[in-house]
């Protein structure tokens, strides 16, 4: 049987690598000439590394990590120090470190020794999160009704701490302010952070995603008989006349026919080739409930190291919400004789929000975000911008507003042998590699359990 996936990120990987672990052929098809999607990186003209955006891996990425494993790749990524460490003016930082006792000891007492918020802020966190910390899956469902400043308002934490704490980690996730960010993703993730101590901790690729991870997993399906064909666009989906797809037409006009198809496209992509008929089914008109979030990574070459922070870092109040120099964080890759990095600071930063900054010039948003490093990293007022890039996406991850979670659709469809994979789709995770690499499990259990007699 033969099972045609489109989309190359890590949902139709995850797909494609258990569906050959299934026996099924698959036919990856990508639209781009570099697989991995918003995880994608590459090597520009200068030798150097750009990547769509900073990655983290966390402890509480099962599926993922089980992936990296089962494809030889769970040496490639390297666990940080487990702290959340805030950037703060002239080169301070403050820290929210788990103390060394089994949760939730461990995050209370961490959380107390916090330098950053007042005792006010913390007693008011302690009591105002209780509820997260010991929800469930449907509790936290429940809470879509209302946006995480609502939530954090209405359990009576303080202001300051909203500001200072959550707000760098509502645009870190899902790029939106609090205000506008649903509560379920953030209380879910108070209960991971709460009561689970490893699932926090941070880990980084060890080169840059595309080459310790993308490729792996690229080579894995390939080892199994999987065939990957990059840049083909998937443009429209042929149908029979009960409505199933009879093929799939690619941007060069030759056509794929497969036993299953797989949409493994992103929501904004997929919600253009939704054939006129599909839309009598209500799982089909959903998917234009999901807009993307504007976000965009910029790349900075120094000719000295402008920091010695091995580690995730997030800041607020400046153009970029979380970031870390890769030059330290990524030890296989932005090391001097790589490209242009010569030795000093490689920082890679997430801007967010980024709707204002879309149509700006990026010598304009570098100049912004230059004058925020100088603030925070006093060494870089003497160092030397050797080269600075920008990859701007405009409909990334969908946003977690209110409401939207109940529209998240199955990976099967109505539709007798068309799947969805991608990480908007339903499962137990936000938009993120997490949610993708799960995506890509339960389209195959779908598959597996439709064509198992
Ligand atoms: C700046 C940034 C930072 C992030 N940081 C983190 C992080 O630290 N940790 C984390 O877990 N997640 C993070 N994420 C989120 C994570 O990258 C995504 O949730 C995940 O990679 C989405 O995977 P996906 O396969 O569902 O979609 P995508 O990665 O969007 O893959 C979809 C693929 O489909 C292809 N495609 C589109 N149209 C067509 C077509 N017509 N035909 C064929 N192919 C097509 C695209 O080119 C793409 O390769 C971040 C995202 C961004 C943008």
């Amino acid at each position: 049987m033969k099972v045609a996936v489109f989309g190359g990120g890590v949902a139709g990987l995850s797909a494609a690598i258990n569906l050959v672990d299934s026996g099924y052929e698959v036919e990856l098809y990508e639209k781009r000439s570099v697989l991995g999607g918003k995880v994608s990186a590459w090597k520009d003209a200068d030798g150097d590394t750009i990547e769509s955006g900073l990655h983290i891996v966390f402890g509480g990425y099962e599926e993922l990590q089980r992936l990296l494993k089962h494809v030889g790749a769970e040496n490639n990524y390297l666990w940080k120090e487990h702290a959340l460490i805030y950037a703060e003016t002239e080169g301070q930082q403050s820290s929210f470190k788990k103390a060394d006792f089994p949760s939730p000891w461990a995050e209370l007492i961490g959380g107390l020794q916090a330098d950053f918020i007042s005792l006010g802020d913390k007693i008011s966190l302690i009591k105002g999160l209780f509820p997260a910390l010991s929800g469930n899956e449907e509790y936290f469902r429940s809470q879509d009704d209302m946006t995480y400043s609502e939530w954090h308002h209405l359990r009576g934490c303080s202001e300051n701490s909203l500001q200072r704490l959550w707000r760098p980690i509502a645009l870190a996730m899902n790029f939106i302010e609090p205000n506008v960010i649903s509560a379920r993703p953030m209380v879910t993730i108070f209960k991971y952070f709460g009561t689970d101590y490893s699932a926090t901790r941070f880990a980084f690729f060890k080169d840059n995603p595309g080459d310790s991870m993308i490729v792996p997993m690229m080579k894995y399906i390939e080892s199994k008989g999987g065939k990957i064909i990059p840049s083909a666009r998937l443009t429209k989906l042929e149908l029979n006349d009960d409505g199933s797809v009879k093929s799939a037409v690619l941007g060069n006009g030759s056509t794929v026919e497969a036993d299953a198809y797989v949409s493994a496209l992103p929501v904004h992509s997929f919600k253009k080739l939704i054939p006129k008929t599909w839309h009598k089914h209500q799982l089909f008109q959903d998917i234009y409930q999901f807009v993307g979030s504007p976000v965009a990574n910029c790349q900075l070459w120094f000719d000295r190291k402008i920091t010695d922070t091995d580690n995730l870092m997030f800041s607020h109040g400046t153009t970029f919400a979380t970031f870390a120099d890769v030059s330290l964080t990524c030890p296989g890759d932005y090391q001097k004789g790589i490209g242009t990095a010569n030795g000093g600071s490689v920082m890679s930063l997430v801007l967010a929000p980024a709707h204002q900054i879309m149509d700006m010039p990026n010598d304009v948003i570098v100049e912004n975000v230059m004058r925020d490093i100088h603030d925070r990293f006093p060494l870089s007022r003497h160092a030397k911008l050797l080269k600075s890039t920008m990859v701007k996406i405009p409909e990334s991850v969908y946003k977690a507003v209110p409401g939207v979670d109940k529209y998240r659709p199955d990976q099967q469809t109505p539709i007798s042998n068309f799947f969805l994979a991608g990480d908007y789709t339903y499962q137990k995770y936000l938009a993120s590699m997490e949610g993708a690499a799960l995506s890509g499990k339960q389209v195959a259990e779908r598959i597996r359990k439709k064509f198992t007699p």
